[in-house]
C-alpha cells in the first residue's frame, strides 16, 4: 500500500531511550503528521470494517491512541487495558514477565461479554508479552479475540552472525508468543 512508506518515514527513532542500546520508536511524530496519522486509522478500519468486531481493547497507553478511533470508525466499543491500580471499579488482571521481574495489565469485570469479538490494539509489539497478556485476559472471560494489530513491529534481535545460529535456538519472535493468534503491523522497526 502506498500509505505504508508515510507512515513509516513519520515515526522517528531516538537512540539510547529510555536506556543505552535500546533505538525507541516514537510514534508522538506520527500524531503531527495528520496524512500519515489519518492513514495509519484509515488502513486498520478498512481491514477490519465489516469484521463484527464489537469490541476495541486498547494496551497502556499508546493503544489508547490508535485505538478510539478505530473503535468509533467501526462501530464498536472501546476498552481499557491498563496498568495496575489505574481502574477504580473491580477489575481482572493478568501476569507478564519483563526482561527484568514482571508486570500486569487490567481490565474492569463486565467491559466485556463471553462470546464479544474483539481487536487487540497497540502501537509496538517486541516481545509480544505485553499482547498475549492482554489476549489471555480476554480469552477468560469468552472473548474471542479477532486479531492483534501494531502500528510497528520490531524484527528479532539482531546478532552477530555466527552467534545467530545459536541464539536464535532460543529466542523467538514476538508474534510467536501470540499462541498462532494472527497480528496485522504496518511497519517493521529497525
Ligand atoms: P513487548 O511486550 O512486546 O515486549 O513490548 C511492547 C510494549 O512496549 C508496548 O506496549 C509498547 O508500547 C512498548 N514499547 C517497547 N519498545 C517501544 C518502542 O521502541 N517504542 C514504543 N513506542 N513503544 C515501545
Amino acid at each position: 500500500d502506498p500509505r505504508i512508506a508515510g507512515i513509516s518515514s513519520a515515526i522517528r527513532i531516538i537512540p539510547d531511550f529510555p536506556k543505552p542500546g535500546i533505538m525507541f520508536q516514537d510514534i508522538t511524530t506520527l500524531l503531527l503528521d495528520t496524512k500519515a496519522f489519518k492513514d495509519t486509522i484509515d488502513l486498520f478500519v478498512e481491514r477490519y470494517r465489516d469484521q463484527n468486531i464489537s469490541v476495541v481493547a486498547g494496551v497502556e497507553a499508546r493503544g489508547f491512541i490508535f485505538g478510539p478511533p478505530i473503535a468509533l470508525a467501526i462501530g464498536a466499543k472501546f476498552v481499557p487495558m491498563r496498568k495496575p491500580k489505574k481502574l477504580p471499579g473491580e477489575v481482572i488482571s493478568e501476569e507478564y514477565s519483563l526482561e527484568y521481574g514482571t508486570d500486569k495489565i487490567e481490565m474492569h469485570v463486565g467491559a466485556v461479554q463471553a462470546g464479544e469479538r474483539a481487536l487487540v490494539i497497540d502501537d509496538l509489539i517486541a516481545t509480544g508479552g505485553t499482547l498475549n497478556a492482554a489476549i489471555k485476559l480476554l480469552e477468560r472471560v469468552g472473548v474471542n479475540v479477532v486479531e492483534c494489530a501494531c502500528v510497528i513491529e520490531l524484527p528479532e534481535l539482531k546478532v552477530q552472525p555466527y552467534l545467530d545460529v545459536w541464539l536464535n535456538l532460543f529466542l523467538t519472535h514476538g508474534r510467536e508468543k501470540l499462541g498462532g493468534r494472527s497480528l496485522f503491523v504496518l511497519v517493521e522497526g529497525e
